[in-house]
């Protein structure tokens, strides 16, 4: 990956141009994470990219970006710009090319992300970033009231990052991402749902603290209305629900439904207003029926304590997937809550999936097919008596055998004629 970026570079330096890793890359690499993208920045401009390459797609071309491809992966490649004027706190209207690597520089966020590296080994750092990012701080580049004004999103991102790195916000940079929050207003759903979901699988404990003390928090969740109501320490814990919030579902595993399932029970949120949230956030239909899920799932009590007719019931009607994120979700809360964690829930929720005897229809010992040949109408009917069949299995899961079903088939006809 990284040889390739490097082959990218070095390509461009031959038609003789100016080319750098620039931003997270370079940010990444020198805090040793683990680097999934590197964007590369150059003076060539877009047609002079695509000339170069054999294989490239112009992913944004009006804002310079080619993104090149080899065999391996893919590097975005923009060319050295400026972002021109600001539409209202959104996206800027257009770029400007410009001739200097600082004058990109200086157009990024945060200092940390404001670095190039050539592939000499020289690190182009105008705006302090290896400092900061030593320092473990998020500071804008530039003047951060301005900066925010330009793209609000930046302020997200800061706390995004405040929060994935364990870094602080610089105290200019924190007070105006306080001051200019409702600017959020502004910002697409998509682009904040994007941001939010880092959040909460990377640090939702250190994000929300921050998103809850900027006043950020009501335009993430939106409708901010409906989370204002408050129940003063609805746990008995004399701690604000916001910030258990953050810490459950950091101990949740990393995946989104379940984490957003738990800062939501976390503060009392009912069902309307999870549901408006999930709209809200222009969520996938995946996504947002993982979520709805594992929130109803909330409502069946400690699974601990169900019957074995239960857990096969459950696992029916809403798959192993769904119950899995429910229990996950029930294990946080249940483990904020009352300080244990000794309990494990992944050998329950496998136990019981062992011996669950029928997940579809398809398990079921008789087929379609052989209720027709058994004098079962097609239709409606043909639906009814298998899902009639499918309850009886689950109450009694020793009948799915075919005899068994067959004749049940038979009795019922009798009953019903
Ligand atoms: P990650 O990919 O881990 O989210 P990143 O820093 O690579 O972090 P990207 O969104 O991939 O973030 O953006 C790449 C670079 O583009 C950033 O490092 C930054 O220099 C610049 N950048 C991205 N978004 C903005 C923005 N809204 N305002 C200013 N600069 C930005
Ligand atoms: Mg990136």
């Amino acid at each position: 990956m990284e040889r390739d970026a490097w082959a990218v570079v070095a390509e461009l330096e031959r038609a003789g141009h100016e080319a750098y890793l620039v931003g997270g890359c370079v940010r990444d690499k020198r805090l040793g994470r683990d680097v999934y993208d590197y964007d590369i920045t150059t003076s060539a401009l877009p047609e002079a990219v695509q000339a170069l390459f054999p294989h490239t797609v112009p992913t944004g071309i009006k804002h310079g970006t080619v993104s090149v491809l080899t065999d391996h992966a893919r590097y975005e490649v923009t060319t050295f710009r400026t972002d021109g004027d600001y539409e209202d706190g959104r996206r800027p209207h257009e770029v400007v090319f410009v001739r200097s690597l600082r004058e990109d520089l200086a157009r990024r966020d945060f200092t940390i992300n404001a670095m190039a590296l050539g592939r000499d080994g020289t690190l182009h750092d105008p705006f302090g970033g290896r400092e900061d990012l030593e320092n473990k701080i998020i500071c804008a580049v530039g003047d951060p009231f301005r900066r925010f004004e330009e793209d609000a999103l930046r302020m997200l991102r800061a706390i995004r990052f405040a929060a994935q790195l364990g870094f602080v916000i610089e105290e200019e940079t924190l007070r105006a991402i306080t001051y200019e929050s409702q600017s959020l207003r502004r910002i697409s759903r998509e682009r904040i749902r994007d941001e939010w979901q880092k959040m909460l699988l990377s640090a939702p404990d250190a994000a929300i603290p921050l998103l809850q003390q900027t006043d950020a928090l009501r335009y993430v969740l939106s409708r901010p209305q409906t989370f204002d109501v408050r129940v003063n320490d609805p746990w008995g814990l004399g701690i604000d629900p916001w910030l258990l919030a953050g810490r459950w579902a950091a101990d949740a595993p990393r995946d989104f439904a379940v984490r957003l399932v738990v800062v939501l029970r976390a503060v009392q949120t009912d069902s309307a207003r999870m549901e408006k949230t999930v709209q809200d956030l222009k969520l996938s239909g995946e996504v947002k029926s993982q979520i709805r899920g594992a929130w109803q799932m909330q409502e069946y009590g400690d699974p601990r304590r169900w019957s074995a007719e239960q857990w096969r019931q459950v696992f029916y009607r809403h798959g192993y997937e769904t119950v899995k994120r429910g229990c996950q979700a029930f294990a946080a809360l249940e483990a904020g809550k009352t300080g244990k964690r000794d309990f494990d829930w992944e050998r329950l929720i496998e136990e019981q999936a062992e011996r669950q005897p029928l997940w579809s229809l398809q398990d079921l010992a008789v087929s379609g097919q052989d209720l027709l040949n058994a004098g079962v109408p097609t239709g409606p009917m043909l639906g009814k008596m298998l899902n009639r069949l499918a309850q009886l299995v689950l109450r009694e899961p020793e009948r799915n055998r075919r005899e068994e079903l067959l004749r049940e088939l038979t009795l019922d006809e009798g009953e019903g004629g």
